[in-house]
């Protein structure tokens, strides 16, 4: 079925880009909510794998467009890779957010009566047009449109009226882009919890439209009342990042977090490991893509660093202490790790390496120093800093 293939390596990834930039300007703007199909090409980037395990960067996505296009014709664009940052500061500030999507997820799992829907919801034999098809497409390509995200996310929650959870828990299982923070946030957005009160219907018409009359669907929701929730969540400050020591002998840990360090991190390295842990993905096609995509990455790191570089499964304290024991260093460093799997195992295995005297120090791209502190309210004041924060970034805009 699959028209949609992503290769896993950095050098397809900016080919991927190049291919695209020409079309960020006007084409994307007036294009990019149309879903033709999974074997017809739509006017999106179809970046998000490579962007989420940043085998490339926001801010490389944006300078190249920006190099092409002015302001005017690509704000469309850059706004919507801004999105991703901004989802990104904001879950980071907001970790219980993502813990109790965690938890409800779970209670959900094992007290659903709504088995038998889920499960056809899942397969797509709901006998809902477009739902359906969204369904069979994501499981089967480990990517979606984000109009049938949109779509398919208000189906689950406002027609069928699934809990919201396991249909967020089933796109994590088979998106490739799977992301806590993008993820998490778009399925509240839509069922009122993220935007309080603001829902998102998804109509007959408006998918007969933006699916170039493919889907019809009938019998959908005609109103969608906002979800609620009892507890309020409190913002923390950004996690403070450990000083690191560049000229003591450190090992530099690669996770599937951030697979490209080798763009932000400088020192030198008696070692590096690259740390797929697959298992702290939740479906088999991401897996499949971070596994792949750090062979590539390991290749890249050993002759930028010209250090013994290494593959590992794992990523806990025990590995963690094993690998620094065997190169004999006494500092780990990574880039740093937002909230999600990875960060929790992290913070587990801190302390543990500190009882023997190994420090794991994280560094942060500037852009998300600069970006994610002004995730604190909407998106329409996020926004209201792009410019300013672009060129501080020193992104270049074309006048
Ligand atoms: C219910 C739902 C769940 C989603 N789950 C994820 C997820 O797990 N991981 C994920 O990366 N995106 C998620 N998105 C956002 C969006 O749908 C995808 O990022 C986008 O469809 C990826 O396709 P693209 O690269 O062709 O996007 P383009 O339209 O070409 O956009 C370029 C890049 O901008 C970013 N972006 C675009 N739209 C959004 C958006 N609405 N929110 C956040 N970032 C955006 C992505 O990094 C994307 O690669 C979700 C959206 C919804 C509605």
């Amino acid at each position: 079925m699959s028209r949609v293939t992503f290769s896993t390596n950095r050098a397809d990834a900016l080919l991927r880009l190049h291919d695209f930039v020409p079309h960020a300007g006007r084409d994307y703007a007036s294009g990019r909510n149309t879903d033709f199909g999974p074997h017809v090409k739509n006017h999106v980037s179809q970046l998000s794998p490579y962007l989420r395990h940043r085998l490339i960067t926001e801010k490389e996505v944006v300078a190249a467009v920006l190099r092409q296009h002015d302001m005017a014709s690509a704000e469309k664009y850059v706004q919507e890779v801004l999105w991703r940052t901004y989802w990104k500061g904001w879950l980071e500030v907001r970790p219980d957010v993502w813990r109790r999507f965690c938890i409800e997820r779970d209670l959900a799992l094992q007290t659903s009566f709504d088995a038998h829907a889920i499960t056809a919801a899942e397969n797509g034999l709901i006998g809902i047009e477009g739902f359906d098809d969204w369904a069979r497409e994501l499981v089967e390509t480990g990517y979606l449109h984000n109009h049938a995200r949109m779509w398919f996310a208000s189906i689950w929650i406002f027609t069928l009226r699934l809990p919201w959870t396991l249909g967020a828990d089933f796109f994590l299982r088979h998106l490739i882009d799977a992301d806590p923070a993008s993820n998490t946030l778009s399925w509240r957005w839509v069922a009122g919890l993220q935007t309080k009160g603001k829902t998102y219907l998804a109509t007959t018409d408006n998918i007969a439209r933006y699916t170039n009359g493919r889907f019809v669907p009938q019998g959908l929701a005609k109103s969608a009342v906002a979800l609620t929730e009892v507890s309020s969540h409190t913002s923390h400050p950004i996690r403070e990042l450990q000083h690191y020591d560049d000229n003591a002998p450190a090992m530099l840990l690669v996770t599937h977090e951030d697979l490209n360090p080798e763009s932000f991190i400088s020192g030198e390295f008696k070692a590096a490991c690259v740390a797929t842990a697959t298992h702290m993905l939740w479906g088999e096609k991401s897996a499949q893509f971070v596994q792949s995509a750090a062979m590539d990455t390991a290749q890249r790191i050993q002759s930028h660093y010209h250090c013994e570089t290494r593959l590992s499964l794992s990523l806990d304290a025990e590995s963690l202490l094993q690998i620094a024991e065997e190169f004999g260093v006494k500092q780990i460093t990574t880039a740093y790790t937002p909230i999600g799997p990875v960060a929790d195992v992290l913070s587990k295995a801190d302390p543990i390496l500190e009882q023997s005297g190994i420090t794991l120090s994280q560094t942060r791209r500037s852009w998300d120093t600069h970006f994610w502190p002004h995730a604190k309210k909407g998106f329409f004041a996020f926004k209201e800093q792009m410019v300013e924060g672009l060129i501080t970034e020193g992104v270049e805009l074309k006048t």
